[in-house]
């Protein structure tokens, strides 16, 4: 006869899961004042993967060259909601501040001096370039929050919708499709409507509606709190190559991100600062992918994300700034080689890295920013650079980590070209 097999038993006879023990090993230290800083999670309870990428790396063929081993993190596969990037890090350290009775960053960044919201918000607002992977975040979070999203697209940002061969397509496809699916307002503002530059009479049109809105400046960099989010991000990518036993330095010795915005880098670096001892020989390489503005603009930028976050962090102000910990130009380092002809604009090269990543490791990338990030990173492998950093070093091989921070939905936008 059949007989029911007490719970006790069936739990007794499952694999020894040990939740506390998964949750320790992807926990990470923070010191003191940063791990005080609130922070709502949105990402997975567990890290973004790193894993190996076989078929880019070179085994060691000493004594004339070192091996380098290329390794992928996946902040595409970092949230469980909509779209998964790098953005959903950086607004886990905004939602606190969103979701306060009295919020303090809510303003437009031209409009430092707009009153207080006498409340939490109600509706999220944001802007990006018609392709936009940081609206759809931004969008996707706002209902798991309660609240509404209104999206502002500029078809004046970047040259993908100009390159495209079906701009219709391109409006309403990949990303503005899922904005839409996500239930966000969507507004495509035309080229040199005022509102691409501020967005103020928006944030007032919605007040008189009896919204409280709160404004999230573009990719969040210029949020008050935008770089945080990555300067955790150093300190789990820090956890997590202990745990791997790279080979070598046992560090990664070289990262490759992307650098659009900048609070992404700006972070990494600030993150890096406040965790190593104080030489480190960690190269975190931005990888630019606008010509629209000279590197120097996203050189200050960057630095200024980096100090602010530093600040935030527990680097205490001046002092510690001009200690071993100091950020300083030196450590923002930015590949400007590979923007192509603008923003957004798939060129034939970067089109080639992508579908050497795609056929060689089966991963797809995005045509804004990993897919220039591989292309600068694979002309990296083939130049000198690397190897005479193993040279100096007596190392025989070298750990390179591309960030891969999301963006494959904006493909179904690229469809003509790709
Ligand atoms: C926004 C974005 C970036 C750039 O990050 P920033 O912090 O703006 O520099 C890189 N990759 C993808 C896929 C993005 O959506």
């Amino acid at each position: 006869m059949f007989q029911m097999t007490p719970k006790s038993s069936i739990s007794s006879q499952l694999p020894k899961l040990s939740r506390a023990g998964e949750q320790l090993k992807s926990m990470v230290q923070l010191p003191g004042p940063f791990a005080e800083l609130p922070r709502h999670p949105i990402l997975y309870n567990h890290f973004s993967p790193i894993h190996p990428l076989p078929s880019l790396s070179t085994p060691s063929q000493r004594p004339k060259q070192a091996g380098i081993n290329i390794y992928a993190k996946r902040e595409d596969h970092g949230a469980p909601l909509a779209c998964a990037g790098n953005k959903y890090r950086k607004l886990e350290y905004i939602v606190p501040d969103i979701l306060s009775p009295t919020p303090t960053y809510h303003y437009h960044e031209h409009h430092p001096t707009t009153e207080k919201l006498n409340g939490p918000a109600t509706i999220l607002v944001t802007e990006g370039a018609i392709q936009s992977n940081h609206t759809v975040q931004v969008a996707a979070l706002a209902h798991t929050l309660g609240l509404k999203a209104l999206v502002l697209l500029s078809r004046g940002t970047g040259g993908g919708l100009l390159a495209s061969h079906d701009q219709d397509a391109f409006v309403s496809s990949g990303n503005v499709q899922i904005n839409r699916m996500l239930g966000a307002e969507v507004r495509v503002l035309e080229e040199g409507d005022p509102i691409s530059n501020d967005a103020n009479p928006v944030l007032e049109e919605l007040r008189t509606r009896e919204e409280r809105p709160y404004w999230i400046p573009g990719g969040a960099s210029l949020h008050a709190l935008g770089g945080l989010g990555y300067a955790r991000a150093a300190f789990e990518i820090e956890t997590q190559e202990r745990e791997l036993n790279l080979k070598g330095s046992g560090q990664f010795d070289y990262i490759f991100v992307a650098c659009g915005s900048g609070s992404t880098l700006g972070g990494l670096i600030a993150g890096f600062k406040l965790g190593e001892p104080a030489i480190t020989t960690r190269q975190i390489i931005g990888v630019l992918n606008s010509p629209t503005k000279p590197r120097s603009y996203h050189e200050a930028r960057v630095l200024t994300f980096a100090r602010r976050a530093a600040e935030l962090i527990g680097f205490d102000g001046k002092n510690r700034l001009e200690s071993e910990h100091a950020i300083i130009t030196d450590d923002v380092r930015l590949e400007d080689r590979f923007v192509g002809t603008g923003y957004g604009i798939l060129d034939a090269e970067t089109k080639e890295a992508m579908e050497v990543m795609a056929n060689s490791e089966g991963i797809i990338l995005d045509p804004v920013y990993t897919g220039k990030v591989a292309r600068a990173m694979m002309q990296w492998v083939r130049e000198h650079e690397i190897q005479q950093f193993a040279r100096q070093r007596e190392l025989d091989e070298v750990n390179v980590l591309f960030i891969h921070t999301g963006g494959q939905a904006a493909l179904g936008a690229y469809a003509d070209v790709i």
